[in-house]
């Protein structure tokens, strides 16, 4: 029988799929039942199979639709994890964006003079006063501000670094690199483990526009090492007549637990300095949205504000709300709306309960409650160890750690058992955890990402 005839029509597969939306099915299907022709010209087709042309099209359909960006529980432990989304949104906190975003509001508009107004304005005004500085101003992220400060100050002219502080953060942001893109003159001082003040001050010369510190973030030089302290860098440049800016990559507000405090000061401290200007990321420590948050003396930021490119990095009005809510939140001392702060507070108690839930929830599971080790992350305190508590789970660490990856549980392998850490599961997270390791025990693995992607879609109607 001719095997032309035999291809199922395009109104049949359509009706059969009617629940697939139509942009996205009838290309799939003309582009299947053309690969299917083809093989019958070619003799690579000898038969036809209508259920499995159908299943096929079925699948192709779903790949497409099944959303990309899922949830997954973060057991890892740490807190600010760079691949996992970084800082969390407090709901409340979103809420305010989300009012402010759909609705108009006046994000470039004045009010009271009746036209239009500056988008930078708005979370500078709450910012300056929450971390004390004349003025500040919000970008795109903190690579962004990096590269705004240098490009506006140092294009041309000499930014003195020191050879300890010429990072790589993450793969994708190289200090030297930065500094070139933006047309500063790189100026290394000193070795790798040692600069003093005395080798920034003899770097200086007439085309010297500023001393730059980058926080290490990620990597830390122990024993025989020194380097200058900011308070050197400020004092220096003050008498020099140049500017110093402290990339400082993240900046918390209150005290933090476990002695961290001891190893940075807090942002409170550093602005005490009255430096010319600071940079810091809105999602590590400070705990809300992607952005570069600056700080610094308002003639500066005016002038960073004229820059063009400013244009190139600058927030939507979704971000500029989230900020805003943020800032207003540390201001009234609410900490437990930073979740990035709630998560680094939880006390080993509060985190053995958690776990000893997740235990009684699943009364199948081998394991054991565990105290342990983990960082804070996203290049802030590197080395700075905190207490955590995991749960170990017996059995083959490798097969554990692909299926609990299956189901978006994402954990960590620690002396060859998988184990799940409580310092970044969510409260809320608990019972549906629970569910996926029961699930996984009695060998009715819910499938894999695409179900429990297509169960959340459902969950956000
Ligand atoms: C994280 C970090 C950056 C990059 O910040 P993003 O907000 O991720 O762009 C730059 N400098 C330092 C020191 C950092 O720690």
């Amino acid at each position: 029988m001719n095997l032309f005839r035999q291809i199922p029509k395009v109104d049949k597969i359509e009706k059969i799929l009617s629940h697939i939306p139509k942009k996205v099915l009838i290309p799939i299907i003309q582009q299947t039942l053309e690969n299917i022709r083809n093989g019958i010209k070619n003799g690579k087709i000898t038969e036809i199979n209508e259920k499995s042309i159908i299943k096929e099209i079925e699948k192709k359909a779903n790949d497409i639709l099944s959303p990309s960006i899922v949830n997954v529980i973060n057991a890892t432990g740490i807190t600010v994890h760079t691949n996992l989304g970084r800082s969390l949104i407090d709901p409340e906190i979103f809420d305010y964006a989300k009012e402010r975003s759909t609705h108009y509001c006046n994000l470039e508009y004045d009010l009271e003079k009746g036209k239009r107004g500056d988008r930078y304005h708005h979370s500078a005004k709450i910012l300056s006063h929450l971390f004390g500085s004349e003025s500040a101003l919000i970008v795109n992220n903190n690579a962004a501000a990096v590269f705004l400060i240098l490009n506006t100050f140092a294009k041309d002219k000499e930014a003195i670094v020191s050879r300890g502080e010429l990072v790589e953060i993450g793969g994708s942001f190289r200090v030297p690199e930065v500094m070139k893109a933006s047309g500063a003159k790189l100026v290394e001082v000193g070795t790798t483990n040692k600069t003093k003040i005395k080798d920034y001050e003899e770097a200086i010369t007439e085309n010297t526009s500023m001393l730059m510190k980058v926080h290490k973030s990620n990597y830390s030089i122990e024993g025989f090492s020194a380097e200058a302290t900011l308070e050197e860098i400020i004092s220096l440049s003050k008498e020099k007549g140049v500017l110093d800016y402290y990339d400082l990559g993240s900046a918390y507000v209150p005290k933090l637990p476990y002695g961290l405090t001891n190893y940075e000061p807090p942002i409170s401290d550093i602005m005490k300095l009255n430096p010319s200007l600071v940079s810091f990321s809105g999602d590590k420590l400070f705990g809300s949205v992607q952005a570069g948050i600056i700080l610094g003396k308002k003639e500066l930021i005016d002038r960073l504000k004229k820059n063009q490119i400013l244009r190139m990095f600058r927030v939507d009005k979704i971000t500029l709300s989230l900020i805003e809510a943020t800032a207003l939140a540390y201001i009234k001392e609410e900490y437990d709306k930073i979740p990035t702060l709630k998560s680094i507070f939880q006390t080993t108690d509060e985190l053995k309960e958690k776990a000893q839930k997740l235990l009684n929830l699943c009364p199948g599971l081998k394991a054991e409650i565990k105290e342990s080790h983990t960082y804070v992350g996203g290049g802030t305190m590197p080395n700075r160890k905190i207490p955590t508590i995991v749960v170990e789970i017996k059995g083959n660490a490798k097969k554990w750690e692909e299926n609990m990856r299956k189901n978006l549980v994402i954990g960590r392998i620690e002396n060859e058992h998988f184990v799940l850490d409580m310092r970044s599961v969510q409260e809320d997270e608990i019972e549906k955890l629970s569910e996926i390791i029961n699930n996984i025990i009695s060998c009715e693995i819910p499938s894999q990402n695409n179900n429990i992607a297509t169960s959340q879609l459902k969950g956000q109607k």
